[in-house]
């Protein structure tokens, strides 16, 4: 007899959380794609002791079948797609099915979700796992997912959490690029019962950024808008006055899609040239927009890398973009806000 045998699905799924599941934050972001590929219009978010105790996510969108709600929790299991083609145009931010049995493994889920108005729709619990209960229940439409005592089967994970605060850092984080990466959704988000941020969900960015960043610095910066055949870009970005000693100061979407890139970055700060102090990056949004094979998204959960298949082109359009948005507001004398 051979000695080789096929894992069951728990010690799969352990296993799978290991990559998907690094730290609450992980969870949340996650938590708040599928609501936002749910299509909802407000995404309530709120967590407990940087999100070991407690994450909740709760949104107004499709909600899930009463009869897909297990299947929600296995595998490889997935409604957004369903074969080869669909891998190379792929329109929601999660498609691999992993997540939710990845964070069910290793804490306590409780799912209610329901696919209409009459007030009905489905509970789940599980615990590491294992399912303990899976029946009717009232619920709004849209869908609530409550994560409780994250990695508390897996305690040398739960060792290597920082404190409180560098995981609500991590966990802020991952609220603001959704946040603004969707003007269009009204998000909160609360910590230990404090408020922290509410955006409109009006589809306007600057009130975004000024919800997280403050009024003065949502009116220090500029519209950037352009396009070409193959790119479009539109965002803001801020006037040399407004500038940060992080890189993190810049978000990038790509598709719809927070990412990380040199390729973005470096155009975009060549545009100010002179402008910008050294080691400064200016406060920046911008949301760019191309044709899927124009672009690799690093399909790993937890990797924010993209290859872009015409790289050159792409930074040319970026700070040609940029170099426009700085110079239409060129006759405001620095240090004065405009708008
Ligand atoms: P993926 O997002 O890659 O499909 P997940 O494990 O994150 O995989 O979720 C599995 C499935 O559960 C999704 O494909 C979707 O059908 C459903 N689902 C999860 N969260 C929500 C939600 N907030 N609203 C509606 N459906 C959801
Ligand atoms: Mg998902």
């Amino acid at each position: 007899m051979g000695i080789i045998h096929a894992l069951d699905e728990h010690l799969a799924n352990q296993i799978a959380a290991g990559e998907v599941v690094e730290r609450p934050a992980s969870v949340l972001k996650e938590l708040i794609e599928n609501a936002v590929d749910a299509g909802s219009t407000r995404i309530d978010v709120s967590a407990e002791e940087g999100g070991l105790n407690l994450l909740r996510v709760a949104d107004d969108g499709s909600g899930i079948q009463p009869d897909d709600v297990l299947l929600a929790f296995q595998r490889h299991a997935t409604s957004k797609i369903s074969t080869g083609k669909d891998l190379f145009q792929i329109s929601t931010l999660g498609f691999r099915g992993e997540a939710l049995p990845s964070i069910a493994a290793v804490a306590k889920v409780k799912c209610v979700s329901a696919t209409d108005d009459s007030g009905l729709g489905r509970l789940l619990e599980i615990e590491g796992g294992s399912l303990l209960a899976n029946r009717e229940t009232n619920a709004p439409k849209g869908t609530e997912m409550v994560v409780k005592d994250l990695f508390y089967n897996t305690p040398a994970r739960l060792k290597y959490m920082k404190t409180i605060q560098t995981e609500l850092g991590h966990l802020s984080d991952v609220v603001y690029r959704q946040a603004l990466a969707r003007p269009d959704i009204a998000f909160t988000f609360s910590h230990n019962g404090n408020m922290l941020l509410r955006t409109p969900g009006n589809g306007d960015l600057r009130q975004v950024v000024a919800a997280i960043y403050g009024t003065s610095s949502a009116k220090a910066m500029i519209e950037v808008k352009e396009e070409n055949p193959d790119y479009s870009v539109r965002g803001l970005t801020a006037l040399p006055v407004e500038t940060r000693a992080n890189r993190n100061a810049v978000t990038l979407l790509v598709n719809g899609r927070y990412v990380r890139s040199q390729a973005i970055v470096q155009p975009l700060m060549q545009a100010y040239h002179t402008l910008l102090p050294l080691h400064r990056y200016p406060l920046a949004v911008l949301d760019l927009r191309m044709h899927p094979t124009l672009v690799d998204v690093n399909v790993h959960p937890a990797k924010l890398e993209v290859r872009f298949s015409k790289e050159n082109e792409l930074r040319a359009f970026v700070e040609n973009a940029v170099k426009q948005a700085l110079g239409a507001e060129a006759y405001i004398p620095s240090g004065t806000s405009v708008r």
